[in-house]
């Protein structure tokens, strides 16, 4: 066979296949059980609006999530799911399927990049709202919440068991340490996982960036500001070395990124320090690029080290710089005919949202790194600022979202006759 017919035959099996999920998924929004969950959502999206201002107003900074986790817990109780919280911190509500060897999983972490002290009340302006970590991720939360009420309400019954969940250490140093237990926990049970991340309708994330975040500290002797002038510096020595790394060419392809995120050191304006820190984070959609880019990174610090030494005179003395890590996330790839994101679009197709594939850092590299099929999607509505104080969201059109998450979590789940 030439491959012009074997491209012809695949072709007309995609498009086959495809026409035949859209047409599932036609057939399942006209299942009244259905029909009675998404109207749930038309009646109710008021009401996940006040739970997403509500969540979003309890802090949650990286490792301190367990108030916003209480919260998440008694929302899901309340919808008829029994919830528990595990050892790591993730809120788990499970709704048995009549196969429980099978799991599709809609989890949205908890945290924020906020750190304690920050005032995170909310300001509401009819369907704005702003306030840090609004978006990111108490849109996500509060869709979670929404989904799982409006599939719990419409009392569906499912062929996988459906885990709602709002997991720890998404963001920052939190490493994914809630996903990782989720998914060691479930294991092999898990078919799918729905990542809910920020606002928005019209974005599938099926690839996982790879990421490696570093603290690098340069420690030396210190000093007399007067005395012992002529002493190496850390702050010179580390600030050498991050001019030195910003040289770094970034490739377009495979796309990558770093940023100098945090910077600390030195006790006093009339020290010499001691001691210097930096945390960065560097990004890829490739794991080989990741590690060039941390030996160049190792190397530009060295570097600066040694130039400070030679500028200061004071080559006897060692100025060590020393390199923590603070986590490394996985990269991970959704197949292209995988039947989860044959899902996404025909709900999406179904719903007339025009999607497009993203790559992007969150929950969903964990399970993707581990070969278990995972999206990551916005929770609907519109949000901006994210990471910023000046964070906001806009609640128009955030029925859309919520229905598109109910029917891909239902189409994957499997409703019962
Ligand atoms: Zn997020």
């Amino acid at each position: 066979m030439n491959l012009a017919r074997i491209g012809c035959i695949l072709i007309f099996m995609a498009t086959f296949s495809t026409r035949a999920t859209e047409d599932l998924i036609e057939k399942l929004a006209q299942d009244p059980r259905c029909a009675r969950a998404i109207d749930w959502i038309d009646q109710n999206s008021d009401w996940v609006t006040d739970q997403q201002a509500r969540l979003s107003e309890i802090p949650a900074p990286e490792f301190d999530e367990s108030r916003r986790g209480a919260y998440l817990k008694k929302t899901f109780d309340q919808a008829g799911l029994k919830a528990h919280v595990d050892k790591t911190g993730n809120v788990i509500a499970e709704r048995p399927g009549s196969n429980p060897k099978s799991v599709v999983l809609v989890v949205a972490h908890l945290d924020t990049v906020f750190p304690a002290g920050t005032d995170v009340s909310v300001k509401r302006k009819g369907t704005r709202l702003e306030g840090p970590g609004i978006s990111d991720n108490a849109a996500g939360l509060a869709a979670v919440i929404g989904a799982a009420r409006a599939i719990s309400d419409s009392r569906v019954a499912t062929g996988k068991t459906i885990v709602f969940a709002g997991d720890v250490g998404e963001e920052g140093e939190g490493n994914l340490r809630g996903i990782r237990a989720l998914v060691e926990s479930y294991g092999a049970r898990l078919a799918a996982v729905i990542a809910v991340d920020g606002a928005s309708s019209d974005h599938i994330t099926t690839q996982g960036i790879a990421s490696r975040r570093f603290e690098i500290r340069i420690t030396g002797s210190g000093g007399h500001s007067w005395s012992d002038f002529g002493a190496p510096n850390a702050i010179t020595a580390l600030a050498r070395g991050i001019v030195k790394f910003s040289s770094y060419r970034v490739p377009d392809e495979p796309r990558s990124s770093y940023n100098f995120g945090v910077i600390e050191g030195g006790t006093s304006v009339n020290s010499i320090p001691a001691s210097a820190s930096v945390k960065v984070d560097l990004r890829s959609e490739e794991e080989s690029e990741l590690a060039k880019m941390e030996s160049a990174l190792r190397d530009a610090m060295q570097n600066g080290v040694r130039e400070e030494i030679a500028a200061t005179h004071a080559l006897g003395d060692s100025l060590p710089a020393n390199f923590r890590s603070l986590g490394a996330r996985p990269a991970g790839k959704l197949a292209e005919n995988s039947p989860l994101l044959e899902t996404v679009r025909s709900v999406d197709q179904y719903l007339g949202i025009r999607s497009r594939i993203e790559r992007s850092s969150t929950d969903a590299n964990f399970p993707l790194s581990q070969g278990i099929p995972a999206v990551a999607l916005g929770g609907g509505g519109k949000g901006g600022g994210s990471h910023t104080t000046a964070e906001w969201y806009d609640a128009t059109g955030r029925e859309l979202g919520l229905k598109r998450i109910v029917l891909i979590t239902l189409a994957l789940a499997g409703v019962q006759p």
